[in-house]
């Protein structure tokens, strides 16, 4: 009995330009880590899968996700950020304050689950659910229980001033659940940004984060708060560094987004919810202009679809449309289109370097961990493929999701989530769903 998976004859996507695409070889994985990718490949005794209808590649990673929203799918679609029936006000204001540990939990799970299922496997939970200290082990047990490749943003709560306790709470969830960097969930520091809190907050906030050793990921250039200018002046402050994930940036000015730049931090964008909820334009050409490549994220369930197959569709989209705008008012000085190639690493690579994963997920390099995704190509909305990065970028969803592999361990196969019971799920789901509408007083939309 070896403990050696061969995946054979597959479209091999690595995204590793070492290594490069292969229109068919083998995958060969070894415990939770890839050993080898090449055409031809034997191992004796491995459990060999046949990938030959399918597209192998690294699984996508979100970068920013309030993932206890899980239970709260699609109730804000028409309401923007900002105003007395905005997102802020009826989500994070009347919605949130009323979650219990085991709410957290069940909207984590429903959250969790539905990321693998679209073929996501690493996934940055921006967790600012935190009332208790209770609430932080709820979120650890729904990310352990799910099998996912985590990183657990510990947020403070928008809708109230953080507990005396509260940086006492975060000390102890990084001792209890993270003294180890060797494993699937990893810890990093979600403060609430110099947009919302003071800047004597916030240096706090930033200062806790780096004893602890904790990435940074926070809200900036966020609709008229992210015009004030803030950033810029942590940025004179020297507290901007390269362990620091920066989330929308629509509003920030050209300086603040090359100070980014210039100390190595990386960007989130969620375009289809920035667009929506009025965050304003993602400037995904300053980015590029700027020397950055942005990750993606999905942001809020409460608004936007759960994968990131809309996401690459949406940066392309936009960041052409703007190009093309510019060509009909005969602008010169035209950007280059971005190309699916560009927006498959945004979904991929520039995730595991905003989740500072890098040197374990993102590409199919040997050494790093097998975290990877079968995609059906023999489906009617894919077949026949003839350019496959374009194939995934432009043509596939969720329904071409086969198999999910997180460190080498099967989460689905055959189009099926393996550890997770579904009508359990269901039940939980709907019945935390109806404690917060009722204890909430809030009215779901009529119909
Ligand atoms: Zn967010």
């Amino acid at each position: 009995m070896t403990n050696k998976t061969l995946l054979k004859n597959g479209v091999v996507l690595t995204l590793d330009k070492k290594i490069g695409n292969f229109h068919q070889a083998d995958v060969l994985i070894e415990g939770t880590k890839i050993l080898a990718v090449a055409p031809n490949l034997t191992a004796e005794g491995a459990q060999v899968i046949d990938a030959s209808d399918m597209i192998v590649m690294p699984g996508f990673v979100d970068t920013h996700r309030h993932i206890w929203e899980g239970t709260l799918r699609n109730i804000a679609t028409d309401l923007p950020l900002e105003g007395e029936a905005g997102y802020r006000s009826v989500v994070l204001n009347t919605l949130a304050p009323v979650y219990r540990p085991e709410d957290a939990y069940v909207g984590n799970l429903v959250g969790l689950y539905s990321a693998l299922d679209a073929g996501i496997t690493t996934i940055l939970d921006w967790s600012h659910i935190q009332a208790t200290r209770e609430h932080g082990d709820a979120i650890v047990k729904a990310l352990q229980e799910s099998g996912i490749r985590a990183v657990f943003a510990y947020g403070y709560p928008a809708w109230k001033e953080p507990d005396a306790n509260q940086d006492m709470w975060v000390r102890d969830i990084a001792k209890q659940y993270f003294s180890s960097k060797d494993q699937l969930l990893t810890f990093a520091l979600a403060p609430l940004g110099p947009e919302v809190t003071s800047l004597e907050v916030a240096k706090a906030n930033w200062q806790l984060a780096r004893e602890l050793d904790a990435r940074i990921t926070v809200h900036v250039g966020v609709g008229a708060a992210g015009r004030q200018g803030k950033l810029a002046a942590m940025g004179k402050s020297g507290l901007l560094k390269d362990d620091t994930t920066y989330v929308h940036c629509t509003t920030l000015s050209d300086e603040e987004i090359k100070m980014i730049a210039d100390t190595g931090g990386t960007i989130s964008i969620s375009a289809p919810t920035e667009m929506m909820m009025g965050h304003g334009l993602p400037p995904i050409q300053k980015f590029i202009d700027a020397g950055l490549r942005p990750s993606l994220s999905v942001d809020a369930e409460t608004n936007m679809t759960n994968d990131m197959f809309t996401q690459m569709r949406t940066v392309n989209s936009l960041q052409k449309s703007v190009i093309f705008e510019k060509k009909l008012a005969r602008k010169g000085g035209l950007a280059a289109f971005l190309s699916a190639r560009d927006v498959i690493e945004f979904a991929t690579i520039e995730g595991a370097r905003a989740n500072g994963l890098l040197n374990k997920a993102g590409t199919l390099t040997p050494g790093k961990q097998a975290d990877l995704i079968l995609l059906r190509t023999d489906r009617p909305n894919i077949l026949p493929v003839n350019d496959p990065v374009s194939a995934v970028t432009w043509g596939m969803d969720t329904s071409n999701v086969d198999s999910v592999f997180v460190a080498g361990k099967a989460l689905k196969r055959g189009g099926k989530l393996l550890n997770v019971d579904l009508d359990v799920l269901m039940q939980k789901a709907y019945a935390s769903r109806d404690y917060i509408i009722e204890k909430s007083d809030f009215k779901l939309p009529a119909i």
